[in-house]
């Protein structure tokens, strides 16, 4: 007997977090947590003394990945009682604790309790490699694989004696700078499936670098400043990446202590990449660095960025302008036509983002959305990705979606034509 439950993320984007219970109502039963994030704009976040197991019986905590989305509330976790194992990927393990500092240091908490939070978090937690089988209590097995959504992401399949159930997590796409593309999934009975753009076709690859590109010198014509709201992990170090490609030539800040910090992380962890950014890095090119790049670490040289005659582009955090640097920036910004804002991730309902892109806050500076950036699968690529499963799944769950995208990822995933899975 097992009981699903999905505690967060169920019907909406952010606060991931999903509870398995093996024999439900047992002192016996085992309880694994997956994902424990927290929630931005609207979405909701359960409080844990209503979740349906108290949080000091919750034996493992899965990480899929180390986005604030779906580690943010593991301190709380903790200081609610939480004392099992912490398993992720070797490379969430090396992003875990400076991701949850920061966000810790946005808190109320004291600097004595977020170093003890930090050591408890590091003695709890555990690297696992990809693509081996490992046994928990009671023979419950799992295998972590690459989802290409960030460094070290993952989705998992556990094995209940012989039912056997996927988590995606968030799977990335197909042709993600620096990352290799999401592995094809195992066969199970049950998948639980992110469904983010379930109702959204990306542009290629290839035609955002040029979309990007364009976009660039169309905006700095006017000597303006483009401000680029991004996620410390991941998008930061994508678009580094992309703009060393474009190499532009004007300034371009990364004006974020901790965007800086995991781009160091990326550069360390080179054994994660994809052939083309070792191949980059082989010939002489560094994918995250070229000439004109300045990174921003105090913050009275964040001050005097705010001052700054254009061009430029700065990139800062958060995504989704909820707090961080960018909300400095865009206060100097946003009433100024030079100005330009390019949004390259999701922006949640009810956060700064998306009410500036659905012109809920008024502004003069220019607004641009450039979806082909996001760092999770269109819809043919979660088809194609289920499609490449050897039998079919008996049952799918869409969560971590709207219900627009999870009602068109349903009927798409619903119709008979089999597509095959393309990787790479
Ligand atoms: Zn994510």
């Amino acid at each position: 007997m097992l009981k699903i439950s999905h505690l967060g993320a169920k019907e909406c984007v952010t606060g991931s977090c999903h509870l398995v219970q093996t024999d439900p109502g047992s002192a016996a039963g085992i309880h694994i947590l997956v994902d424990c994030g927290s929630a931005y704009g609207d979405d909701p976040e359960l409080p844990f003394d209503q979740f349906p197991v108290p949080v000091d019986t919750i034996d493992y905590l899965f990480l899929t990945h180390a986005h604030i989305d779906h580690i943010g509330r593991v301190p709380d976790l903790i200081d609610a009682g939480f004392k099992g194992e912490i398993l992720c990927t070797h490379a969430t393990k090396a992003l875990l604790v400076p991701m949850l500092h920061d966000a810790m240091s946005f808190s109320s908490r004291s600097d004595k309790d977020v170093h003890r939070l930090e050591a408890r978090i590091d003695e709890l937690s555990w690297g696992f490699e990809l693509h081996e089988t490992f046994s928990l209590k009671q023979g419950i097995t799992f295998k972590l694989s690459n989802a290409g959504h960030i460094l070290g992401s993952c989705f998992i399949l556990f094995t209940f004696a012989g039912y056997r159930v996927i988590f995606s997590g968030d799977l990335g796409c197909t042709d993600t700078p620096i990352l290799p593309d999401p592995d094809p999934p195992d066969s199970c009975d049950l998948l639980i499936l992110e469904s983010t753009y379930g109702n959204r076709i990306h542009p290629s690859r290839k035609g955002r670098v040029e979309a990007l590109r364009k976009l660039l010198e169309k905006s700095l014509a006017d000597r303006g400043i483009v401000y680029i709201p991004a996620f410390s992990l991941g998008r930061t170090q994508e678009l580094l990446y992309e703009l060393d490609r474009i190499k532009p030539k004007v300034p371009v800040f990364v004006d974020s202590p901790l965007g800086l910090a995991i781009t160091r992380i990326y550069a360390d962890l080179e054994e994660f990449w994809d052939k083309e950014a070792k191949d980059l890095k082989a010939s002489g090119d560094h994918p995250f660095d070229f000439k004109g790049l300045y990174g921003v670490e105090r913050y009275r040289d964040h001050k005097k960025l705010l001052d700054i005659k254009g061009p430029a582009i700065i990139i800062a955090g958060s995504g989704m302008c909820t707090g961080g640097r960018i909300v400095d920036h865009l206060k100097c910004g946003l009433d100024d036509p030079a100005k330009d804002i390019f949004f390259v991730g999701y922006q949640a309902r009810g956060t700064p983002g998306r009410k500036m892109i659905d012109g809920k806050t008024p502004v003069k500076a220019g607004i641009h959305t450039l979806t082909a950036y996001s760092a999770h699968a269109d819809q043919q690529m979660l088809v194609n990705w289920v499609h490449a499963m050897p039998r079919p799944p008996k049952e799918i769950r869409l969560v971590h979606g709207e219900a627009d995208a999870r009602r068109a990822l349903a009927e798409m995933l619903g119709s008979p034509i089999k597509r095959p899975f393309v990787n790479g």
